[in-house]
């Protein structure tokens, strides 16, 4: 019997795993999203500018490659399409089940099976998990004090709300992350006034992005090979970034001198300049690409604010300082709960232990795939597998044949599920933290910590490293559970 499959989340990660798994004969698989329908990320980030700053020739399945991408970092709309078009080339789309927002995974010791439970009481029986909620699915919004007194419109960068007309309105935008870089240029000419809070500067190299010229979309169309080398080119170039990153007093100096050179060179107003500079290690934050944003910052009627938000008051935002400043809308570009994971769903294993108590101290998975004593359950986008420098698409795929590996692994032994050595997670989880020791990501706080300071986004390597460690599944590092002995028959 196929083994089912539920997966949560049809994002990039969820979309990767079912197609990897029904070409390999596991067609029952169920894709289930809280969205209408699928996407992820991609169907929920919609602000003015968005687009993916990782190049689509990269940031695309190696096995539907496209020789038509419109510029060198799709926007948003042409990567959703994208992804709606490899669904349907493979069969995926009708499997996805919008509308359901998973509240729990339950682990049933004697059927050897788990329960998936639904917001609505529908619920799931699954031989496997896999869930692919990824680390960039909630916002996170700020309390801010005096926010019940706003009267006007506020919202998240990732809800953007398309009905609100911004033209000629006083904006406030909070954060400044790889999120608002985006759309603060894409409506700092339409309001009245913008006023960007900002908390930490960044580091920023350029990226124009302009579309491509018709001569490059031909070439890259009829010159065989031209599409593979273009994609390892970028995979090169995005390793390098995490080899500055790596080594922040060697190769890091070199990249922060670039940077160096095109802030000093983009930044001519003294004053904005003096607040937008970065205080911490290059790349130790994600190193931002944009040519717009640091010009947008110095034209009339921007404001960056660099003293801390105090309060809001009915049309106003109050800096520490006393300052009021009247607006009409405010932008939350705050960015995402990245370190609660799945949270809060409740997840359940052996011996119904949370997967919340057993992360009390951090989040941590085997390669940040699998858990001990929760058998059959995998993660995708899991803890230590962000990238600062590649594609998060290469991962992903990668799990996804680590994860088809693990159940053909089972079915082939008649098994009910696998489950992860304790001491090999544990081995791996501490090899991958001390491996952090010496690099940028350590010299700063960021969104891949968790309040105890421990690193649980990010994986600590190269895009390389990651493939060879997951390429062969090692049966070795896992206990079979068998499958319950079933009521005979009646003949
Ligand atoms: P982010 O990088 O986490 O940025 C959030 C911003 O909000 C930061 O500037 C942060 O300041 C600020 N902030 C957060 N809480 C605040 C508070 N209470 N008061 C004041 N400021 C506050 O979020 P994001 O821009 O949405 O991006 C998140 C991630 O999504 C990125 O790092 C990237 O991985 C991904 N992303 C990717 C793309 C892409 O093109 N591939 C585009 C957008 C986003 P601090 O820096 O001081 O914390």
């Amino acid at each position: 019997m196929s083994a089912r499959v539920v997966i949560v989340g049809a994002g990039f990660g969820g979309i990767a795993a079912a197609i990897e798994l029904r070409r390999h004969g596991f067609h029952d698989v169920t894709l289930l999203d809280r969205a209408p329908g699928l996407g992820g990320t991609w169907l929920y980030n919609s602000y003015p500018g968005c687009a993916c700053d990782v190049p689509s020739h990269l940031y695309s399945f190696s096995f539907a490659q496209r020789r038509d991408w419109s510029r060198l970092c799709s926007p948003q709309e042409e990567i959703l399409a994208y992804l709606h078009g490899v669904a349907r080339d493979h069969g995926i789309e009708e499997r996805v089940v919008g509308g359901v927002e998973v509240v729990s995974c339950a682990w049933d010791e004697a059927r050897r099976s788990w329960t998936v439970g639904a917001a609505d009481g529908r619920s799931w029986e699954a031989d496997a998990v896999i869930v692919a909620t990824g680390q960039l699915h909630q916002p996170a919004t700020p309390r801010l004090p005096g926010a019940e007194e706003f009267a006007g419109h506020s919202f998240h960068s990732a809800r953007w709300d398309h009905d609100y007309p911004l033209p000629g309105k006083r904006v406030a935008v909070i954060g400044t992350g790889a999120s608002a870089v985006q759309f603060v240029p894409e409506i700092a000419d339409q309001v009245s006034r913008l006023f960007v809070f900002q908390r930490t500067g960044n580091w920023f190299l350029p990226r124009k992005n302009r579309p491509y010229p018709k001569w490059w979309k031909t070439l890259i169309r009829w010159v065989p090979g031209l599409q593979a080398w273009r994609r390892l080119f970028i995979f090169y170039y995005a390793e390098s970034l995490t080899a500055m990153i790596r080594h922040p007093r060697s190769l890091g100096l070199v990249g922060r001198a670039r940077s160096w050179l095109f802030m000093r060179w983009q930044l001519r107003d003294p004053e904005v300049r003096a607040k937008a500079w970065p205080n911490y290690t290059f790349g130790c934050k994600r190193i931002l690409f944009s040519s717009h944003y640091l010009p947008a910052l110095q034209r009339p009627g921007v404001e960056v604010v660099t003293e801390p938000v105090a309060r809001l008051e009915r049309d106003a935002i109050v800096t520490a300082d006393g300052v009021r400043r009247e607006i009409d809308c405010l932008i939350y570009g705050t960015g995402f709960r990245t370190t609660e994971f799945m949270f809060p769903m409740e997840i359940s294993g052996v011996a119904g232990r949370s997967l919340r108590e057993v992360w009390r101290d951090g989040a941590h998975a085997h390669l940040g795939v699998t858990v001990p004593g929760f058998p059959s359950l995998f993660l995708m986008y899991g803890p230590n597998t962000n990238t600062s420098g590649g594609s998060i698409i290469f991962y992903e795929e990668i799990q996804a044949a680590y994860i088809r590996q693990a159940l053909s692994f089972a079915r082939a032994r008649g098994a009910a599920a696998v489950d992860v050595r304790a001491e090999v997670e544990a081995a791996s989880d501490a090899e991958v933290q001390s491996r952090f020791r010496g690099t940028a990501w350590t010299q700063c706080n960021s969104w891949y910590r968790d309040d105890t300071g421990r690193i649980v986004s990010n994986w600590p390597g190269y895009m390389r490293d990651y493939e060879q460690r997951l390429r062969e599944f090692d049966a070795n590092e896992f206990e079979l559970l068998p499958a319950p002995e079933r009521e005979p028959v009646a003949a």
